[in-house]
């Protein structure tokens, strides 16, 4: 074994100096729950020795005792003492050392994720998403860092799970970063294990803009909500294609990271909204931020007041504060009636701390997650038990209830209720209620929307509002209901005031809207009329996403359970020279349950930059398109098709020959003629 001392002078870019001070925290800034100390003695003690080598030996004696203690009472190492004093902010590009722009920009993206006002628990580096991690660890926030400020063009940073692996060389044309998060060998792909490897210190839970860098608070998500809520009035409520929910009454639950947008999303669209929120915090937030216009605990009252909205066709937003199964006691006992339904709890994390059961406050949720997780995750099993059928009995009044993403009706399955699933006893066919995936956005995602982003890396507000008007002369309202969606979210986005961090975007695009969009906006930045621009999107997109209780939800031809996709998307991705690029486990809906990836993509105005666009934006919408079609997905075929006339000897998509239904019938009867399931049909 090298000594300790070989191994520094063997290593330029490392931790150096004095021990920095202990930690002093700031109050009311939210912070993690004990995540429940699970290891072994041998695994703690690797634990330890793997958050120790990070840091000189000289500093192991103070550092052991005090890692060890952060193991025990939160169930992680997160090296409090090495995260630099006060907040974090997104500071303009320039402010940033670095030798080359990527990696000054990358600096930017990441600290935007911790920011206080953008991040759910920023000293223990989650974004959001109850545990969707920047890295692990102080030690790793520092050190990766360091390697952004030496990089240059001709190198590549490798990223595992949070931990910096190495800068390595590569060319301009190829990735600066390229990041992974939570992947595990499938045999250990499972919550429990991904667990243990996480309070080791190996495994980091990304979501997904949080540990791929490009979270842009919760605008991002504000406009995926609001065409959910749009479209969905569309389809169950009446509302025609130019309108909006004016008179209709949204209810649902969360108010965190992502839930957040739900008022704000609603409101932009015209609809009255109730949601309901346990921890005072998060409501206290946006209220500050002017996403709920008011919040009160009295159930009554607010139904009175949302019933003079409604009257008089006024967007209100309102905050239940208190738990969403009793703002749904209240509506069933009284008969109210609401338009639609959902929720947006952390059901992916359920039982670590996601949702925080019927019957107990917020605050003893906490305290229950640290002293007795068994009695905590009974109580969440009953409360998701007496919250689907609460949900049952209103839909059967003529609610529609759609799950939003947050892996909800899989935790009612999981805690016991068999009869949520569409076959009665496993989640493969999907469950009796439409996921919003399903019935509304899957549909859209089929044609090759998704939420593309962009942040304005100067931070000049002014650049944000040249690109707004950029990106709007790019769209034709009247191509398809969804262009004109985009069109007015986009003309509209800044007198909305959705900026929160970072000057940033969110804009729904096809591949054909991203392309153009992109090249004019490096045009902008070649001409010097903006400064630098970071585009990206969320991992919640049509070709980043395998996910079968969301994004791949509307897969029927039995590959909902491949991640083939996502792979390639982010492998394409790398090869085509996006400036960052993300593979991650879990995403919205748990380990185990989706593989995602996204990009980031650095416009400095070169012709370089404008070739990457032509190749690798289409690639990452197209792959999605191209998979979308060959599940015979009617949008994604028409795209496919038109996509194949316009692109005869450039680009060809392998299309799906369709089949008579009648003949498949005829010809299955044979085999299934006297029994009508598989299990009954002799070997
Ligand atoms: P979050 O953890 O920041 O917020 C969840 C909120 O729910 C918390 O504020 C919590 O206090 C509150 N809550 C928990 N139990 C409650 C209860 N019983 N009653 C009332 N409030 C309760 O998470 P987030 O980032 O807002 O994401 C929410 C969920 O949505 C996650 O599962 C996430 O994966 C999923 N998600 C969906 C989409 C989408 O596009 N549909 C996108 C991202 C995330």
């Amino acid at each position: 074994m090298p000594e300790n001392t070989d191994i520094a002078q063997a290593m330029t870019i490392r931790l150096k100096g004095d021990l920095p001070k202990t930690p002093r925290f700031i109050e009311n800034i939210r912070r993690a729950p004990d995540r429940g100390f699970r290891l072994t003695r041998a695994q703690t003690e690797v634990a330890l020795k793997n958050a120790l080598r990070y840091v000189p030996e000289a500093h192991h004696a103070v550092l052991a005792p005090e890692f060890l203690s952060e193991l025990k009472t939160r169930g992680r190492i997160y090296g409090y003492r090495f995260r630099p004093a006060g907040n974090i902010k997104a500071k303009p590009v320039d402010a940033y050392n670095g030798k080359c722009l990527a990696g000054q920009a990358i600096q930017l993206m990441i600290d935007n994720n911790l920011d206080f006002e953008v991040a759910l628990y920023p000293y223990e580096l989650v974004t959001y998403g109850e545990g969707g991690s920047v890295c692990q660890n102080w030690m790793q926030y520092r050190l990766i860092k360091q390697y952004l400020e030496a990089m240059t063009e001709h190198h590549t940073l490798v990223m595992q799970s949070g931990h910096p692996l190495g800068l390595f060389q590569s060319s301009p044309d190829q990735s600066r970063v390229i990041i992974s998060n939570g992947l595990m060998v499938g045999l250990y792909d499972n919550p429990e294990d991904w667990e243990i490897a996480a309070q080791m210190g190996v495994s980091a839970y990304g979501q997904m803009t949080a540990g791929g860098w490009m979270y842009i608070g919760p605008q991002g998500i504000v406009h995926g909500t609001y065409s959910t809520l749009l479209n969905a009035g569309r389809k169950m409520c009446g509302v025609p294609d130019d309108g909006n929910l004016s008179g209709l009454l949204f209810v649902s639950s969360g108010l965190g990271g992502m839930g957040g947008a739900q008022p704000k999303a609603a409101k932009i669209a015209g609809a009255v909204s109730i949601t309901a929120e346990v921890d005072s915090s998060r409501i206290q937030t946006r209220l500050d931020q002017n996403w709920v216009d008011m919040a009160s605990t009295d159930l009554p009252g607010i139904f009175s007041i949302a019933e003079q909205a409604l009257k008089s066709g006024n967007p209100l937003s309102i905050a239940y504060s208190g738990n969403v199964v009793d703002l749904l006691e209240h509506i069933a006992a009284h008969h109210i009636h609401v338009d639609l339904l959902s929720d947006q709890t952390s059901c992916h994390a359920a039982y670590d701390g996601g949702y925080c059961p019927q019957g107990i406050s917020f605050e003893e949720r906490t305290r229950l997650l640290a002293t007795d997780r068994e009695r905590f995750r009974e109580l969440v099993d009953t409360s998701l038990r007496r919250h689907f059928k609460l949900i049952q009995t209103v839909s059967q009044r003529g609610v529609y209830f759609f799950d939003y993403g947050n892996a909800f009706l899989k935790a009612v399955f999981d805690a016991g209720v068999t009869e949520v699933a569409k076959n009665g006893k496993d989640a493969k066919d999907g469950f009796i209620f439409p996921s919003y995936f399903e019935d509304i956005m899957g549909p859209i995602f089929d044609y090759g929307y998704g939420p593309f982003r962009w942040v304005c890396l100067s931070g000049k507000p002014e650049d944000l509002v040249a690109t707004d008007k950029a990106a709007m002369s790019c769209i034709d309202p009247d191509r398809r209901p969804e262009d004109r969606d985009n069109y007015v979210w986009i003309r509209d986005a800044d007198r909305n005031q959705l900026v929160v961090g970072s000057r940033a975007r969110i804009l729904y695009q096809d591949a054909l809207g991203r392309t153009r969009i992109a090249l004019k906006f490096n045009k902008m930045v070649r001409s010097g009329s903006v400064g630098p621009i970071m585009l990206g999107r969320d991992h919640h997109d049509p070709g980043g996403t395998d996910s079968p209780f969301r994004e791949t939800a509307n897969i029927l031809d039995g590959s909902n359970v491949c991640a083939d996709m996502a792979t390639h998307c982010f492998a394409g991705n790398a090869a085509r020279g996006m400036t960052m690029v993300a593979l991650h486990n879990g995403g919205g809906t748990g380990i185990g349950k989706a593989i995602n990836g996204g990009f980031g993509l650095v416009l400095d105005g070169s012709r370089r930059v404008d070739d990457i666009i032509r190749s690798a934006m289409n690639w990452d919408v197209m792959g999605g398109v191209a998979r979308r079609s060959w599940a015979r997905n009617p949008n994604a075929m028409e795209v496919a098709l038109r996509y194949n006339q316009e692109n005869a000897n450039r680009d060809q998509i392998t299309l799906p020959y369709l089949v008579d239904e009648s003949l498949l019938k005829e010809a299955v009867d044979e085999v299934f003629s006297k029994t009508d399931s598989r299990e009954e049909i002799a070997p």
